[in-house]
């Protein structure tokens, strides 16, 4: 026994075996930050955060790290229409990614590397490729020499020959052969640029994740994560440099999850279906969302709607009725010496299937069937007429640590009652008549964090719960 995982360049899963016993070295394509995340890129953060979770659950010391792509043409083009710079939409977005990554339970990585503070490491990199012949200086822009990498293809399954066939150079790019990638682009008049041994210019995109992944993790690593849409060419092209330069497997395992679907319909900008995480954690409980992502395995599709995340919310919810009402019971429950082998069996019977589900694969979709599973049981016993303590205490125990790994509260949010929403309106009222300005704002934001707005109308002040 053990856990295994679905290893993109083999075809199949396989028993994870870590390069150095006890510790798991991860990496994960970032987002490259012109915009605000959509819900596409929610997914790998989600997905690999509970990765990390259940690896660090199994006992395994995990680095993990993930990049941030914070210059490059997209960021050219968005600092143009915005009337910015790079620099500062790329930390507007950094932010915002962190808001609302954070929102939706997804821990913070050990490093978030970024392409303008990897230059020297990206430079020796490319220096060291252009020596041992891998690659050549074409006018200004470095290009990587596919055909020279033997294996070119390997974790995409395709052959360097069809590969060719679909390849083309673009105006104005000087490579040799259509299969050639760029490593350093030489910079347009006007553009941001970084002085480098072939002029002035800023890197490829690939080229980020072969140097950040070295810098940080070493030549060989356990895990390399990412959205199955790169796949080809960019984890190919990270396989290529690494591979070339180091002379030893970029990465053991190479995990992508699915594609999100909007409707049933692939989201596009010509669609116009982008859902952004910044709005959508405004109108729903992020923990829903997790939930939602979660409920399908990683490696499926998953299709997106309104209606499908109502009913994540259902399923969320009765999970969470069980584990208040046993808090509730808790409360309540004597401790009482009853025989409770039965129920101290069901519990470690469910965790047993929790890890055998996630130990196949990380498949969360069979492990929250489990916590339903459970739940029901814990319905069953509070039927009882006596319920004991101890039991009661181990249910608790169990969904925290199962619903933990998930990166699930089963907490519901604290809700202010309309009295207490009275009460407070009216101390406010009382603080500004005695000028007390500090504590009649702070009852203002206490209430604000609650999601309930205050209207000074000509009849006093009215309140709302924003929903
Ligand atoms: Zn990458």
């Amino acid at each position: 026994m053990g856990i295994k995982i679905y290893n993109t360049m083999t075809r199949q899963k396989e028993l994870f075996v870590p390069l150095e016993e006890g510790k798991v070295k991860m990496y994960v394509c970032g987002p490259t930050v012109y915009n605000y995340i959509h819900i596409g890129n929610a997914r790998p953060a989600i997905v690999f955060d509970t990765v990390r979770k259940y690896l660090e659950y199994r006992d395994y010391d995990v680095q993990f790290i993930s990049n941030f792509t914070d210059v490059d043409d997209k960021l050219i083009k968005a600092a143009k229409e915005m009337g910015s710079d790079v620099p500062t939409i790329a930390e507007k977005f950094i932010h915002a990614y962190h808001e609302d990554t954070c929102a939706l339970g997804v821990q913070k990585a050990d490093a978030h590397p970024r392409v303008t503070e990897t230059i020297p490491e990206i430079i020796e990199f490319i220096e060291n490729l252009i020596k041992k012949g891998f690659a050549y200086e074409a006018a200004g822009d470095v290009y990587f020499k596919t055909r020279s990498f033997n294996g070119y293809g390997k974790l995409s399954h395709q052959s360097i020959d069809d590969l060719r066939s679909g390849a083309r150079i673009e105006v104005g790019e000087k490579k040799e052969d259509p299969l050639d990638f760029v490593l350093w682009k030489a910079a347009k008049d006007g553009e941001i640029y970084w002085e480098s041994p072939w002029g002035k210019g800023r890197p490829g995109w690939h080229i980020e994740c072969s140097a950040m992944a070295k810098k940080y993790l070493g030549d060989s690593i356990d895990i390399h994560g990412g959205g199955q849409d790169l796949a080809f060419p960019h984890h190919e092209n990270e396989i290529a440099q690494s591979e070339a330069l180091n002379e030893a497997p970029m990465a053991k395992y190479w995990m992508h999850n699915g594609y999100i679907n909007i409707d049933n319909e692939k989201m596009s900008k010509s669609l116009g279906n982008f859902v952004l995480v910044h709005d959508l954690v405004q109108q729903q409980d992020p923990q829903v969302i997790r939930f939602f992502m979660l409920a399908v395995h990683y490696r499926n599709p998953i299709n997106f709607s309104q209606e499908l995340l109502e009913a994540a919310e259902a399923g969320l919810n009765r999970i969470r009725t069980s584990y208040e009402n046993l808090k509730h019971r808790l409360s309540v429950s004597a401790d009482l010496a009853m025989d409770s082998e039965k129920w101290t069996q069901l519990v470690k019977e469910t965790r047993e299937k929790f890890i055998a589900d996630m130990d196949d694969d990380f498949n969360t979709a069979n492990a929250i069937s489990h916590l339903f599973d459970f739940s029901r049981e814990a319905n069953v016993y509070l039927q009882e007429k006596n319920t004991s303590k101890a039991v009661i205490t181990e249910f608790i125990a169990l969904f925290d640590e199962l619903a933990g790994v998930l990166g699930l509260t089963l907490h519901k949010e604290e809700e202010l009652l309309d009295e207490e929403i009275d009460a407070l309106i009216q101390e406010r009222n009382q603080a500004r008549k005695e000028k007390n300005f500090a504590r009649a704002d702070e009852i203002r934001d206490q209430l604000k964090e609650q999601n309930i707005i205050l209207e000074d109308t000509a009849q006093g002040v009215r309140w709302k719960r924003d929903r």
